[in-house]
């Protein structure tokens, strides 16, 4: 069974050409899929019953995750869905809400592109679960339809969307890719590729190739640490020069793009929060014209802490004084454990795995 949602425009029309259909058919199944609530084969009722029958019997569904638990946040702005995928896994899939005056929210949707993660940072929940396997691009299409068709019910929609769920993207590029063509295909979903931010551990291969891909979407590099050291104690998987590295591949993709990267710096308390760290990241970054996301640590299973807010104030002041941009990410939803890092599976939660033990220095 394949579903539809994987489909791009131009893949679908030849499908269904090859089913004996004009092309024009692509498109009645394009806006029923992305702009109308078409949950099945026989839900596309614009298609002659012929048609539909030939569909199914090529193996074609429409597939849609179905929803285990969703969780609002106090002030109802962050919804957690745990969504069972029809490829499989359950991931977590989270909603978040922006007030924005003279017109709608801004939704940003957090997509998981992973059910676990390879790279094994110490202070992720996903990390500590371990890897379990990639999801296809119409599963990671599939997590936004999930929000966009809530949004719809109350004149909304999905205006942003976020790769920072569960798992490592550039680990499973070519869903990605294609979950991210598919997202932004006027034909399909036609989200602005502006809209869209990949966030990865650093893969610099893979931000290379992402860079020659025509393609204006976001990139946000977690770099965690000024120095390659404390780097591979948070980060078990990253090489040993991964920072200039890292850096590097961010300015290449900068030039090739025209997208100014991101750094992101999950702040851990009494690890990497000390002055000295922001003084050395700022030497770092000075004049790379990369702006610093500063991520105070969510609670997660192992034993770390959150940095003081003082703290925080404090690195972000001495970045900001060595030249460089830097924000505190105004967590939402920790109360319901949708915050970055904290997304995993119930059933993962309750069986106590994910505990991280912190690796001495090497
Ligand atoms: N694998 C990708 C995207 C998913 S993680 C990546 O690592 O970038 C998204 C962001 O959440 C990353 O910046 C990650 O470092 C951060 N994060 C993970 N666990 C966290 C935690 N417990 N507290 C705060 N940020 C966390
Ligand atoms: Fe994977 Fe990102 Fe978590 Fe690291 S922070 S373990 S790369 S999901």
């Amino acid at each position: 069974m394949t579903s539809l949602l994987r489909f791009p425009p131009n893949e679908l029309e030849e499908l269904l050409v090859s089913l004996e259909a004009p092309r024009y058919r692509a498109d009645q199944v394009l806006r029923a899929l992305y702009q109308g609530g078409c949950d099945s084969i026989d839900a596309l009722i614009q298609l002659p019953r012929d048609l539909r029958e030939r569909m199914k019997t090529a193996g074609l569904t429409v597939q849609l995750p179905v929803i285990l638990r969703e969780v609002v946040s106090d002030d109802g702005d962050t919804t957690k869905a745990l969504l069972s995928l029809p490829s499989g896994p359950t991931v977590e899939t989270v909603l978040m809400q922006y007030p924005r005056s003279g017109r709608g929210p801004r939704s940003t949707v957090c997509v998981s592109t992973q059910a676990g993660c390879a790279m094994g940072c110490v202070f992720c929940a996903t990390g500590q679960m371990g890897f379990e396997r990639n999801i296809p691009a119409e599963d990671v299409v599939a997590q936004v339809l999930h929000f966009q068709r809530l949004l719809a019910l109350r004149g909304e929609h999905v205006t942003n969307v976020v790769f920072m769920g569960m798992g490592e993207p550039l680990a499973n590029y070519e869903e990605t890719l294609r979950a991210v063509r598919q997202l932004t295909d006027p034909r399909a979903f036609d989200l602005a590729q502006r809209a869209i931010t990949v966030s990865t551990v650093g893969i610099p291969r893979a931000i290379d190739r992402l860079a020659t891909e025509n393609l204006q979407v976001g990139l946000a590099i977690s770099l965690h640490a000024p120095d390659d050291a404390l780097r591979r104690r948070l980060v078990p998987t990253a090489r040993p020069n991964s920072i200039a590295e890292l850096l590097d591949s961010g300015r290449r993709y900068f030039r090739t793009s025209g997208r100014r990267v991101s750094i992101e710096y999950a702040l851990v308390g009494g690890v990497n929060d000390a002055p000295r760290h922001a003084q050395e990241l700022g030497k770092l970054l000075r004049g790379s014209g990369m702006h610093v996301n500063l991520i105070p640590l969510n609670p997660t299973a192992g034993p770390f802490v959150a940095p003081s807010r003082r703290g925080v104030r404090e690195f972000r002041r001495i970045l900001t004084e060595a030249g460089v941009n830097a924000t505190v990410r105004i967590e939402k939803g920790s109360e319901i454990a949708a915050a970055c890092g904290q997304l995993r599976t119930d059933v993962d939660a309750a069986s106590g795995r994910g505990s991280a033990a912190f690796p001495s220095p090497s």
